[in-house]
């Protein structure tokens, strides 16, 4: 069992910066939880925080059923992965592996096993007697993670492992860090600023902006269930379009349409809403559309083409079929999906979804 538990938790900084506000999260044994928000929001300062490496100024941390606030990161059981390798450069591949188990004093058979063992599972047996400055980026990140596992640690933190990499290196670590949680079934939380790698490696997601949780719960709940506007748009790539709307006689009415509104939304006593509407609810639809659209760029994307348009006086992106006849200048006439579209409440932002 490794758990991790936050409870209530807050980090000040001298100069009166309040990176974390009140935390409360309950990370499962095993579980793969994605920390995700913008540069600046606290998701490294909440990593090191578990980590031990940054203090705690109020709440409570467990790990395995244990507070750690006092206890130092060398006794907490947790491995770090940072986003600069952090290797030592005068150590061959293998030395850097062994490193934190000699100096735990581990006998050597057993620090060898481990090495051999990590260093199989992540496909960097040749390179064991190699120095970092000879290894490509993608290898060095393997000798990180290499020299993370060998501890067999109760928790892995990653703090944006795979900023360093190129975009296609990237998409391929991405698969080998999950692969590796399936094999070593091990508490894993990983820091990134990037929505897609949040949506495509967490069991859960929890996102944070200006050090406060703003929701947390799996990527496609929070997808289709965005709490406010801030992780509608945050989760999601294209984003999902926001339109300023009201609703008159039981319609919802925005930028030239008047549509049904969506089921289980409560808008007694509501006049102003903000209208969300992700690129793929505009559907082509030339029965019953609810608007034309003059179609201003086109974007194919091989497998689906993304298309811009005016609605109001808002710049909106729809998601269509790829094999659609549609140039600029063209009219499209289009259908929203009423079911899938989002109101928040235009002052505190917050969804009124029941
Ligand atoms: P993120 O990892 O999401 O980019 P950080 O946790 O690094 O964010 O930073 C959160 C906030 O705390 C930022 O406003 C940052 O400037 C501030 N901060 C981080 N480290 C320190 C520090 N050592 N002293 C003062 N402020 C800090």
């Amino acid at each position: 069992m490794a758990e991790v538990i936050l409870k209530g938790v807050s980090k000040v900084y001298e100069g009166n910066v309040h990176a974390i506000k009140d935390i409360s999260l309950e990370i499962a044994d095993r579980e793969f939880l994605v920390l995700v928000g913008p540069s600046g929001c606290g998701k490294s300062t909440l990593l090191r925080m578990i980590a031990g490496l940054e203090d705690i100024t109020s709440g409570e941390i467990q790990i395995d059923g244990h507070t750690v606030n006092q206890l130092p990161p060398k006794d907490r059981d947790i491995s770090m992965v940072f986003q600069n390798y952090a290797l030592y450069p005068h150590m061959t591949v293998y030395d850097n592996m062994a490193f934190g188990l000699r100096i735990r004093h581990f006998p050597k058979d057993e620090i060898d096993n481990r090495v051999q063992e990590a260093s199989r599972i992540l496909g960097i047996e040749k390179l064991l007697s190699r120095k970092p400055k000879a290894l490509s980026g993608g290898q060095r990140q393997r000798v990180a993670l290499g020299r993370a596992i060998v501890r067999k640690p109760k928790v892995f933190l990653f703090d944006e492992p795979l900023s360093n990499l190129d975009a296609k290196l990237r998409v391929h670590m991405r698969t080998e860090i999950k692969k590796l949680h399936q094999r070593l079934k091990t508490t894993m939380i990983y820091v990134t600023h990037d929505q897609v790698e949040a949506m495509t490696m967490g069991d859960r997601i929890a996102v944070v902006k200006d050090g406060i949780l703003q929701q947390h719960d799996t990527p496609m709940n929070l997808y289709n269930n965005p709490v406010n506007i801030f992780v509608a748009g945050f989760i999601g790539s294209p984003a999902m379009n926001f339109l300023e709307g009201k609703i008159e006689d039981k319609k919802v009415v925005f930028g030239g349409i008047s549509m049904d509104i969506p089921p289980g939304v409560r808008t007694d006593g509501i006049s102003d809403v903000i209208v969300g509407i992700r690129p793929e609810y505009f559907i082509l639809n030339d029965v019953s559309p609810h608007f034309t659209a003059q179609i201003e760029v086109v974007e194919p994307m091989g497998n689906e083409i993304f298309v811009y348009f005016q609605l109001g006086k808002k710049s909106v992106v729809a998601r269509i079929p790829a094999d659609t006849k549609v140039r600029p200048g063209d009219a499209l006439p289009l259908r929203i999906n009423v079911g899938m579209v989002k109101l928040f409440d235009p002052e505190s932002k917050v969804s009124l979804s029941c």
